[in-house]
């Protein structure tokens, strides 16, 4: 059972799904009124599919409406792909209660870190190290204690030892937000961080500029870090993280609409509409979207939402985000014995040797402002500018690397960027407000989620959601 329902929330849940069942379900009244369904869920990420599936469980009738032409959202196993690379969400903490009941439900296996732990050469300031020469190189422009620190590693002389929120769902707190609530570069930099240390600690943040970031998120992130050290390590699904999405929406009876984008939602005394691109309608008791914000911004809602919840839809901040994954030819740290991993301030942030199931492969991950380039050319430029800049920083690769496959995550239609973030005071200006029912229009997504964060927080996400409705219906 997922750590946001108490044993008391968890019985009233059984006990209403009892009760709506032994009625012969709120599929009963279906009839009524020309409804296509008691809920339509938008969007068949894993929130859409989770919510879905709570509420059928509880005897709704669930229509499914999603704009692309596959499920999964930021789930998106690459089948075809040498290695079978995730594009999206793919770890699974130790604390993903529901997403392990999930895998466990459907009979999925699991395995641990495959193959060697990354490590990394550094390419700093357009010269290739080991991280050995890192303390004594010319390139290192940081002061005192900070210059024996590999870069990666900063962060944490800067931030408290512990993360001083006291639980998980602190960070909601307005008390607690008041005091962190600030940008993340203004307290490194009174914790002494020089212009040196900020420029390397920018390196591969979600935001463009450190100062977008809020402090208070930082220390949420700490935070769901510490509460899954001690619990075990990271988990992966066999096959790969859509056979849990799959299996979810094969576990589904109610219709899935795909290729259906979501233009319109009215709400009123008598129910729910939703119109799609090209005139479809459908109607039903209740909607529950899942839409990322940077979608939902322009989706038109009537009647409008209050005035706080449309800026925290229209603001909150969504990190940029692209993969490309390069198949490993020949083992071209062999050839100038540095780690096979390389970690830069350049063009390309994060290269890892990823090791599968199904083989190894380079991942080059570029976030924050280094995905500017990705967001502004198309995949075939990004994919042979990446190939370039690689092979000039790591000689070692040309000809041992094969040009792959590019998932720049900023352009993708329905989802915009990778994850929504906070930027300094979005706590203290929206709160949860994003996540509050708007007359028959309920709101789940990671975008929503207090105590977890990721694949487990966007379950989380649905499994409030599906309470909401089950609370009002029952
Ligand atoms: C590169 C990357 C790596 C990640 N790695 C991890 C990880 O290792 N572990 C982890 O826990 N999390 C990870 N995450 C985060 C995780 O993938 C997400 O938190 C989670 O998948 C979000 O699920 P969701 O259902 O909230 O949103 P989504 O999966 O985005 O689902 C929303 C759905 O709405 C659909 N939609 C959008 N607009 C419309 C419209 N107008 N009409 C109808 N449908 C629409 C979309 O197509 C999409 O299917 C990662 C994310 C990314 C991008």
């Amino acid at each position: 059972m997922g750590t946001s329902m108490n044993r008391r929330q968890w019985l009233r849940f059984l006990g209403a799904t009892a009760a709506v069942s032994a009625a012969g379900g709120l599929g009963a009244c279906a009839s009524r009124g020309g409804k296509d369904a008691d809920v339509i869920v938008l969007g068949a990420g894993i929130s859409g599919l989770y919510s879905a599936m709570l509420l059928e469980e509880a005897g709704f009738r669930v229509m499914l409406v999603e704009a692309d032409r596959r499920i999964g959202g930021r789930i998106f196993t690459l089948d075809t792909v040498d290695g079978r690379p995730e594009a999206g969400g793919f770890e699974v903490g130790p604390m993903y209660a529901r997403v392990l009941a999930q895998v466990e439900r459907f009979g999925l296996g699991l395995h641990g870190w495959i193959g060697d732990s990354i490590r990394y050469a550094l390419h700093i300031q357009d010269r290739l190290m080991p991280a050995s020469a890192w303390q004594d190189a010319g390139e290192n422009r940081l002061a005192g204690e900070f210059r024996a620190r590999p870069p990666f590693a900063l962060a944490s002389v800067l931030l408290p030892e512990r993360s001083p929120l006291p639980g998980l769902e602190s960070w909601v707190d307005p008390e607690v937000a008041g005091r962190w609530d600030l940008p993340y570069g203004q307290y490194l930099r009174a914790q002494g961080a020089d212009e040196a240390a900020l420029s390397l600690l920018s390196v591969g943040l979600a935001a463009d500029e450190i100062d977008q970031m809020s402090l208070l998120w930082i220390l949420r992130q700490q935070k769901v870090r510490e509460f899954s050290r001690d619990a075990g390590g990271l988990q992966f699904i066999d096959g790969g993280m859509k056979r849990l999405v799959e299996a979810m929406q094969g576990s589904l009876h109610g219709d899935l609409e795909l290729g259906c984008p979501v233009e319109a939602i009215e709400s009123g005394a008598g129910g729910a509409e939703v119109r799609c691109a090209g005139g479809r309608r459908y109607r039903a008791d209740y909607v529950v979207s899942t839409l990322p914000l940077t979608v939902l911004r322009d989706i038109a809602i009537h009647p409008g939402l209050p005035d706080v919840q449309r800026a925290a839809v229209n603001n909150i901040p969504y990190g940029h985000g692209t993969s490309i994954f390069l198949p490993v030819r020949e083992p071209f740290w062999e050839e100038d014995g540095l780690p096979p991993s390389i970690w830069s301030d350049g063009m390309l942030p994060r290269v890892m040797r990823w090791q599968s199931q199904e083989g190894q492969y380079l991942w080059v991950y570029l976030s924050g402002i280094a995905n500017d380039f990705c967001r502004n050319n198309p995949d075939d430029v990004v994919l042979e500018e990446v190939m370039r800049e690689l092979v000039r920083i790591r000689p070692s690769t040309a000809g041992r690397v094969d040009p792959g496959f590019v998932m720049c995550w900023s352009k993708h239609p329905w989802v915009r960027g990778t994850f929504a973030y906070r930027g300094p005071g979005d706590v203290s200006r929206y709160g949860t407000a994003a996540a509050t029912p708007h007359g028959r229009v309920h709101f789940a997504g990671e975008h929503t989620s207090v105590l977890s964060m990721g694949l487990e927080g966007a379950m989380e996400s649905a499994e409030r959601a599906a309470f909401e409705i089950l609370e009002r219906a029952g």
